[in-house]
């Protein structure tokens, strides 16, 4: 009897709380529950007229119920006072500064990367990739480099261990030119696309040197390319990154995978032609090496070059940041210094 009623109070309760939306409201409910003279109280007075064995179970019942209407209430009140503070916007602020959250940028050597490749992309070359760990075969013996290469030498090479069961060995690559012979041996001709990447070197870090630095690789093939092709494109290349003022010239050089080869100088931008420090008074400065490719590199890939001809070409990204930003130290762009990053 007893429990049946406790139950009915406390439904009841629940029911009456939920309209309940203000203070006064919530107190009157209080009063007519747990007040003196309330529910709770009433329920009470009965007790001395139950039968004495009906006593203590009634008495634990009605002492249960006077807890959880005693939690109840302070819980909506607690409701109460949390959804006025959410929908009370005077509570806010809005005048308040906000915080100020740091907003990074992308790496120097990531926006050079994108400029040069965005100058590339709109004379209509694709952006190609290629792996870091390359085969010996890639990087050396398809790029017409001999045997005897001082380059191949393991004091200019980091060579790793072959996999397993393979007797191909394998390395980092020391230049973008491997993704040549990749995407000749994977693709057909006509071909014009730029590799940029990492190399690796075993060379001792000093301002002008690092055991990883990044390169831009091009390469173009067709029937009837020309030097006079090359030239133009990195005419409009070293223009649009180094400023339409400069000039540019070719000097003869040796490169194993292209015949006839050419190293590229533009005009100083330091001193514009009077002959400065960076240029070493020479009025000059080198940006890239480049070429016709040579005819023993189509072998290796499979192509005729009596139909085919092309040109390569291949520059480092941290000389042309170096030169386009005034930075005198290499070293600088792998120290993750902000007061440095920041600049850019
Ligand atoms: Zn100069």
């Amino acid at each position: 009897m007893g429990n049946t009623n406790c139950e009915e109070i406390k439904q009841q309760a629940e029911q009456e709380l939920i309209s309940v939306s203000d203070k006064q409201a919530l107190e009157a409910l209080r009063v007519k529950y747990l007040g003196r003279k309330g529910l709770l109280a009433q329920l009470m007075s009965v007790i001395p007229s139950l039968p004495v064995e009906e006593r203590a179970a009634f008495g634990q019942a009605a002492n249960v119920l006077k807890n959880e209407l005693a939690e109840l209430f302070d819980q909506k009140q607690k409701d109460m006072v949390s959804g006025a503070h959410k929908g009370n916007q005077a509570a806010v602020d809005i005048s308040m500064p906000g915080i100020a959250c740091d907003i990074g940028n992308l790496h120097p050597i990531t926006q050079v990367i994108d400029e040069i490749c965005n100058v590339f992309s709109r004379m209509g070359f694709s952006i190609e990739d290629g792996p870091e760990i390359e085969t010996e075969f890639n990087n050396f013996t398809g790029l017409n480099i001999p045997l005897d290469h001082p380059s191949r030498d393991a004091f200019d090479t980091f060579y790793l261990k072959p996999n397993a069961g393979s007797n191909e060995k394998l390395l980092l690559r020391s230049h973008t030119s491997p993704a040549q012979v990749r995407l000749m041996k994977s693709r057909k001709p006509a071909l014009s696309v730029v590799v940029p990447g990492r190399v690796y070197r075993p060379d001792a870090v000093d301002a002008s040197h690092s055991f990883m630095f990044h390169q831009v690789e091009g390469l173009v093939v067709d029937k009837h390319i020309t030097l006079a092709h090359l030239k133009g494109a990195l005419e409009e290349f070293a223009k649009a990154v180094f400023g339409k003022h400069i000039t540019m010239r070719f000097r003869p050089h040796f490169f194993p995978f292209t015949e006839p080869s050419v190293e590229v100088d533009i005009s100083c931008i330091i001193c514009q032609g009077k002959g400065c420090s960076v240029c070493g008074k020479k009025k000059w400065l080198e940006i890239l090496g480049a070429g016709m490719v040579h005819p023993n590199v189509f072998k290796h890939v499979g192509y005729n070059h009596k139909i085919y001809s092309g040109f390569a070409f291949g520059m480092g990204v941290e000389r042309i940041a170096m030169l386009k930003y005034g930075i005198d130290d290499i070293r600088l762009f792998f120290e993750n210094d902000l007061r440095f990053l920041k600049q850019f």
